[in-house]
């Protein structure tokens, strides 16, 4: 068997999802693992390296593609005109395809899989459940994002995170407001906190409160009967009532007016990100202040944000918006995502057969699962009943 990992195509992603760690593993599983040339560049990992580990190197991604049975991927492959080559087109019916598809950004690639008979395990619709946890992309990414975002965000502050006592006088330590407190969150509370900052942070779980208290910050939330059930049962938060919406505008115009510096990382599963800073609350901070928006790949927690840019508001507040925070971190992130997609892989490996064995009943793999043999399988992203006929 065959297991391809290209270069990712994607703008701006430096990730890539093996390693050479990775290789040597899925190697000992009997596999002969092609790696394109440069698909680690991004991630500071030569070629060499790669060979060294045992795996080919393949020139161009149709020779990295051909008679492919595994692909591993950071982002969806390209599709038609979709970037400088169709990567879709190259790949192998039959192929397993396995990384995040960013399949709600695009519900209409679970198709295109199916009719090209690509079998795809859409690696972002995990189940947060315990046994799932080593393999889970979301949370390895999300962690390392919460990190890089604050070590931006002191770049951008024009002054200290720590208090300082000098003898030329003392620097107060900077206020740090994080808003969401899921895995993103939470790395980036105890980030600002090592770096010395005084953090407080929101959340609408009621489970984010103890967990931010625990880390040492200061919890600031509207508290209500809805709050009570404002968890999924896959541990998501849910979209919030109007009523809601307008006790937390109160809250956060008391709350914001008084940060040096706010990271948002409020997410809704499959929605866009709730909009929680608007343009009043940005004009109420003091300027030099900072926001890092890293839910700007879903639109962003404040108003202000332009998904992929620095803005710089009249006042003085910098808003920085980049997609991708975990390509901020490749290294590391590369390292963290090839580990989910080993262990997933490895979990569901039949050792005899020396191939991939995805039980249909397995929770995991119905979670994932998102096309087999030429259907989308997917409860979520089938067609409906109608459309289907
Ligand atoms: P996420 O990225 O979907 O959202 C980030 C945070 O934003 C969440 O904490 C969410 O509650 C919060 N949020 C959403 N709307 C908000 C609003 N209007 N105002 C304020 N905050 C808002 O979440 P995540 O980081 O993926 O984590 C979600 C949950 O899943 C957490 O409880 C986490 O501990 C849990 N989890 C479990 C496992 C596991 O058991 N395998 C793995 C990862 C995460």
């Amino acid at each position: 068997m065959r297991l391809a990992v290209p270069k990712e195509r994607r703008p701006g992603e430096a990730r890539v999802a093996a390693t050479p760690e990775t290789v040597k593993k899925l190697r000992g599983l009997g596999l002969t693992i092609v790696v394109e040339s440069g698909a680690g560049a991004g991630a500071a990992i030569p070629d060499a390296e790669y060979l060294a580990a045992g795996a080919e190197l393949a020139p161009d991604p149709a020779t990295t593609f051909a008679d492919a049975n595994i692909v591993f991927c950071v982002q969806a492959p390209l599709g038609p005109g979709e970037g400088e080559i169709d990567q879709l087109s190259l790949i192998p019916r039959g192929a397993l395809l396995i990384g995040g598809l960013n399949i709600w950004s695009d519900p209409k690639r679970a198709e295109a899989y199916a009719q090209r008979g690509i079998d795809a395990c859409a690696m972002e619709l995990l189940p947060r459940i315990t046994r799932a946890q080593s393999m889970d992309i979301l949370s390895s990414q999300a962690n390392l994002a919460g990190y890089r975002a604050v070590i931006e965000a002191a770049m951008e502050y024009p002054r200290a995170f720590p208090m300082m006592m000098t003898a030329a006088g003392t620097v107060a330590p900077a206020a740090v407001f994080v808003i969401g407190a899921g895995v993103a969150g939470l790395q980036a509370i105890a980030t600002a906190r090592r770096l010395g900052a005084k953090v407080s942070a929101t959340d609408v779980r009621p489970a984010a409160k103890e967990e931010i208290k625990s880390l040492g910050a200061t919890f600031v939330g509207v508290e209500t009967e809805e709050t009570k059930q404002a968890q999924t049962a896959g541990g998501y938060a849910k979209e919030m009532s109007e009523d809601f919406k307008r006790r937390q505008a109160e809250l956060m115009a008391e709350t914001v007016k008084k940060q040096d510096v706010i990271i948002c990382t409020a997410l809704t599963m499959g929605r866009a990100a709730p909009k929680i800073i608007t343009a009043e609350m940005v004009a109420s901070m003091k300027p030099g202040s900072v926001i890092v928006d890293i839910a700007a790949d879903a639109g962003g927690n404040c108003v202000l944000t332009r998904p992929g840019e620095r803005v710089v508001t009249e006042n003085g507040v910098s808003i920085l918006g980049w997609r991708n925070w975990p390509a901020r971190i490749p290294v590391a992130a590369s390292a963290l995502y090839a580990r989910n997609l080993l262990t997933f892989l490895t979990a569901f490996w039949d050792k005899e057969a020396k191939a991939p064995k995805l039980d249909a009943n397995d929770e995991i793999v119905r979670g994932v699962l998102l096309t087999r043999g030429g259907a989308v399988v997917h409860p979520q992203f089938a067609p409906k009943p109608a459309e289907a006929a």
